[in-house]
């Protein structure tokens, strides 16, 4: 049976709602029964015709019918969902129909090059449609390295540091001598370089090399600015490491910097353990081991209590073994050491005079920290820019 807009007494929201979905659900029926072109301009013309068509009918039955307070509510039903949705399942209908009609003339004709002239026809009126929905972009999300460096780096922005950078392919003075790596010193052995090809005319200091870790940078900024400076340094880094689980040749560090009069390891141990809660969470413990680096003296690597099974080395209902930590509680972050006076003789003439002058450095390694945070087991996900896995971070 035809549908009759009906006259409207109760103008409350689900009376409404109840009306508008009758008038939809028998546009779809009619809509679907149409078949041909004398069909669908039935449709039109008993739809949408200007004298006595449904959408005249709603505008007098409905809208002009409605009492003053129900007006607005019932206006903007009827111009942004009846009235839409009427047009376009009536627009929609034709393309059909057109569509099935020249499919059918084609294969009667058994013309190959009717089908293609229609598909083309299609096609061409397809790319001409400019009601159609738009191509969707996918808008991406933050890598999760980058991400974890730049709330690494933001911890130490609030405390004051500003952030400094330097090139990647570094000379043998910045990398290595002006941090205490003298040359033929056996602890340039540990950093795996990667050198830069025909370097061999060139003095030992002046060639160049891939950095191995962000540390050049603390020079360059020192030559350029005098005491107190407090700088924080993201970067890459590389060294020559076969890709596995846990190494990369190529990474990212983060390193830090403070330089003032009368420094202490305190002043170190208070702003590390400081940046470690405001990055892990409040509830985490730090502690200091002693170590070694060229640059450095004290040097100390920084462990955080383990954050995944809070420190009891044990994880889960099932008491499993906890993996990143080793079952010890402690997770080894970053290595750091009050500044080796050696290393301020480089700069000595800018204003840092290691009679005068104190400071600390740290530096740790922002993949390492994405692995443990996120639970990733295997670095090498990181930078297969496979979108399945890195979509998980979006
Ligand atoms: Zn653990």
């Amino acid at each position: 049976m035809a549908y009759t807009v009906p006259k409207l007494t109760d103008y409350s929201q689900a009376a409404l709602e109840r009306a508008s979905a009758e008038l939809i659900s028998a546009l779809g029926q009619e809509t679907s029964a149409v078949k041909n072109e004398a069909d669908w301009k039935a449709l039109r013309d008993r739809w949408m015709a200007r004298k006595n068509g449904v959408l005249t009918q709603i505008n007098d039955l409905w809208l002009k019918g409605a009492p003053k307070s129900a007006k607005r509510e019932v206006g903007q039903l009827v111009n942004s969902v009846i009235i839409p949705q009427v047009e376009t399942a009536i627009r929609e209908r034709h393309d059909h129909i057109k569509g099935v009609a020249i499919l059918k003339t084609a294969r009667a004709n058994g013309l190959d090059a009717a089908i293609d002239a229609a598909r083309r026809g299609a096609e061409l009126s397809a790319a001409l449609d400019i009601t159609l929905p738009g191509i969707r972009r996918p808008i991406g999300a933050e890598h999760p390295v980058l991400r974890t460096s730049r709330e690494i780096v933001a911890v130490f922005q609030k405390l004051g540091y500003s952030v400094a950078d330097g090139p990647v392919i570094e000379t043998d003075y910045y990398n290595f001598e002006a941090l205490n790596f003298p040359p033929n010193h056996p602890a340039r052995d540990t950093q795996d370089t990667l050198f830069i090809a025909g370097q061999q005319a060139k003095p030992p200091r002046e060639r160049l090399l891939l950095r191995t870790h962000t540390s050049p940078v603390q020079i360059r900024t020192m030559e350029k600015m005098r005491p107190p400076i407090r700088i924080v340094i993201p970067g890459t880094v590389h060294r020559n490491d076969p890709p596995d689980a846990s190494h990369s040749p190529m990474f990212h560090q983060i390193e830090g910097l403070a330089v003032d009069t009368n420094i202490t390891f305190g002043d170190l141990k208070g702003t590390l353990d400081h940046a470690m809660k405001e990055f892990f969470g409040s509830s985490v413990k730090t502690s200091f081991r002693p170590s070694f680096f060229p640059f450095t003296e004290p040097s100390a690597e920084m462990f955080v209590s383990c954050f995944i099974c809070g420190g009891s080395g044990r994880r889960g209902s099932d008491n499993a073994p906890c993996r990143p930590c080793k079952q010890t509680g402690w997770i080894e972050i970053l290595g750091c050491g009050m500044v080796d006076p050696n290393v301020f003789e480089f700069v000595k003439d800018n204003g840092y005079d290691p009679k005068k002058v104190s400071g600390f450095a740290f530096g740790m390694g922002a993949d390492r920290i994405a692995l443990l945070k996120y639970g990733v087991e295997d670095l090498q996900l990181f930078f297969q820019g496979d979108v399945r896995f890195l979509q998980q971070f979006a």
